[in-house]
């Protein structure tokens, strides 16, 4: 018979999903031969459950709720271009490899251009928490990437946006697929950045510029 997703399963309290993974954690590690009632492993389906359950957070999240409240620029801050770029730069994440739920952790870039009509900007915490939303979930980082610049175009509408994430998986690290210095570079690109070459170079310029405001005096 095929296993259907529990019916309501984001409904039900978390305390009753932890109680329900326990006995089925408990399994695996007895499939895997081990004993699950050794001191060192008594608590780890609790434990288990409960990451998990972090995790997959996300999952039934709407990111939207993060960029409803957007602001508009002042009048006399007015973008006068159309070049005007905001960037969030090294936004962590830690995400689960839906093939192994193996995490992958990394860093995310954004940068969007606002639409000088509308004048549109989020709160860059918000946009972290967007960030967020899609790492919390079973995953797999091209499409934590793409759902990312979506989110932000949808509800921002901004000239474009530019999304990059870089992680490190440890299904390959662990499988000895990947090298331990290396990692997975993903891209997402709406609006201008797709059409004009020249705005993703300028983002690029302005990733190298020091951290820690060094160099804006
Ligand atoms: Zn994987």
């Amino acid at each position: 018979m095929a296993v259907q997703p529990t019916e309501h399963a984001e409904q039900l309290a978390r305390s009753t999903r932890r109680a329900r993974l326990r006995p089925l954690l408990r399994e695996v590690l007895a499939l895997l031969g081990e004993d699950p009632d050794r001191e060192g492993l008594r608590d780890t389906p609790d434990r288990w459950a409960e990451a998990l359950l972090t995790y997959t957070s996300g999952m039934k999240e709407d990111a939207a709720r993060h960029l409803q409240i957007t602001f508009r620029l002042d009048e006399d801050e007015h973008l006068e271009t159309t070049d005007e770029m905001v960037i969030l730069r090294n936004i962590q994440f830690a995400s689960t490899c839906e093939h192994h739920i193996a995490p992958f952790n990394g860093v995310a870039h954004i940068a969007y251009i606002p639409d000088p009509e509308s004048g549109k900007v989020a709160g860059l915490s918000k946009l972290a928490r967007v960030v967020e939303v899609y790492a919390r979930r079973l995953q797999i980082q091209e499409r934590m990437t793409h759902q990312i610049a979506n989110a932000i175009d949808e509800h921002l509408r901004p000239l474009g946006v530019l999304v990059t994430a870089q992680a490190v998986h440890s299904c390959m690290v662990h499988r000895g697929v990947e090298q331990h210095n290396s990692a997975t570079l993903t891209v997402a690109r709406r609006g201008v950045f797709l059409s004009d070459p020249h705005f993703e170079a300028r983002f690029h310029d302005y990733l190298r510029m020091p951290l820690g405001g060094a160099g804006l005096g």
